[in-house]
Formats: structure tokens, C-alpha cells, sequence
């Protein structure tokens, strides 16, 4: 009976390592982290395309007074038509001539304009990219970050209840047999070896018939192979 027990306290303090691995690989997961980088990549990127967002803006606003100043000056010289001081063919060509230098100045300006407002379209739509990005980086993060604090803390729940588990069995469990069984653990994996289709399960080798019977009746005996206590496996 009492194999039973150290049977069923080998298989907890297996669960057990498992669980530790298991809290352990999670812990040392670094994809919070690499979201973390990422975030921070995109946070400066959208620095970056604000920034040449805002100078484009600034550069229009610059434009578009030029130009207002242009047109001043072309209504200046327009309206100089029909004042006296024009009064010959040379001067009103020469004027003429100076209105139609501003207009091509004009219009080279808004073209200029024209250029700027498309660099401003492609940067805004940039920025929009960047902060669809960042907004799926961060709720990613979040339910990460949730996720794994759930797992861990179901885990670290489990972790203690196996705990207490393995000591209540142990209570079962005769000091001296347990005092061996630690012993025999420090040179076999999983000293306590259930038999399976006759085998032994530690080494696999087959037991001699009177072995196996014994066994099944219930007696404590160790495999001749590989020395681990065999225990039947009851269907
Ligand atoms: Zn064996």
C-alpha cells in the first residue's frame, strides 16, 4: 500500500518540477519586453512625423503669405496703369512686363504649394499608419500582460496546491521507505516504476512471471534490471 503512496508522490513532485519549468518560462518571457521596444520605436517615428508634419505646415503657411504679397504688388502695378506717370508705350511695357514677372512668380509659388501640400497628405497618412500601429502594439500588450499575470498566478495557485499535496501524502508514508526512495532518486529518474504490458517501465525490460504475480498480490519488490520498486498499475 505504502508504494502506492510513494508512487502517487513521485508522480506530484514530477507535477511539480513541470509546474516550476512552466512558471519559469513564462517569467522569462521577453515578449512584453520586445513589445515594450517596439511601442517606443513607433513613439519616436511618430515624433519624427509630427515634426515634419508641423514644418510642412509651416512651410505653406510661408508660401501662401508669399504669395498674398505677390498679388499685392501685381494689384500695385495694375492699378499703376491708369495713373499718369505711365504715359508712354515704354513705360506700360515695361509695366506690363513687370506684372507678368510677378503673376509667373505666383504662379511658380503655388505650385510650390501644390508640391507641399502633397508631402503633407503622404506625412499625415504616415502618421496615421504609426498610430494604428501603436494603438494594435498596445492593446496586444495589454492582453498579454493579462494573460500572463492570469496564467501565473493559476500556476503559482497550482504550485501550492501540489505542495500541500505532496506533504499529506508523505504523511502516508513510512520514514525509512521515503528516506530510501530520496536515495534511489538521486541516481534513478523516477525510482518508483509501474509495470505496463509486464515491463518495467523504468528500464522496459520484462519481468520474470513470479515477479509480475508478486507484484500484483501486492509485494514490495524492486526490478531485477534496473533496481527501481515496482509498483502494479491498477485499471
Ligand atoms: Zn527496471
Amino acid at each position: 500500500m505504502e508504494i502506492r503512496f510513494l508512487h502517487e508522490l513521485q508522480q506530484q513532485e514530477n507535477n511539480y518540477e513541470k509546474l516550476l519549468v512552466k512558471i519559469t518560462t513564462i517569467s522569462e518571457d521577453d515578449q512584453i519586453d520586445r513589445l515594450i521596444d517596439e511601442y517606443a520605436k513607433l513613439k519616436e517615428e511618430y515624433a519624427v512625423l509630427s515634426e515634419k508634419k508641423a514644418e510642412i505646415e509651416r512651410g505653406i503657411l510661408q508660401k501662401k503669405s508669399q504669395c498674398r504679397r505677390l498679388e499685392e504688388s501685381k494689384s500695385n502695378y495694375e492699378n499703376l496703369i491708369y495713373t499718369p506717370e505711365i504715359n508712354s508705350v515704354k513705360k506700360l511695357e515695361t509695366l506690363e512686363k513687370q506684372i507678368d514677372d510677378v503673376q509667373k512668380s505666383i504662379e511658380l509659388e503655388m505650385d510650390n504649394i501644390d508640391v507641399l501640400r502633397n508631402s503633407l497628405n503622404e506625412v499625415a497618412n504616415q502618421i496615421v499608419s504609426v498610430k494604428k500601429k501603436m494603438a494594435f502594439i498596445k492593446k496586444k500588450y495589454e492582453t498579454i500582460k493579462a494573460n500572463k499575470k492570469e496564467e501565473l498566478n493559476f500556476l503559482i495557485n497550482e504550485k501550492e496546491n501540489i505542495k500541500e499535496l505532496i506533504e499529506d501524502i508523505k504523511l502516508n508514508i513510512d520514514e525509512d521507505l521515503y528516506t530510501e526512495y530520496v536515495k534511489m532518486k538521486e541516481r534513478l529518474t523516477n525510482p518508483i516504476a509501474e509495470i505496463s504490458s509486464r515491463k518495467c517501465s523504468g528500464c522496459n525490460m520484462e519481468l520474470p512471471a513470479m515477479d509480475y504475480e508478486a507484484v500484483k498480490l501486492g509485494n514490495s519488490l524492486k526490478c531485477q534490471n534496473c533496481g527501481r520498486i515496482l509498483v502494479f498499475k491498477k485499471k
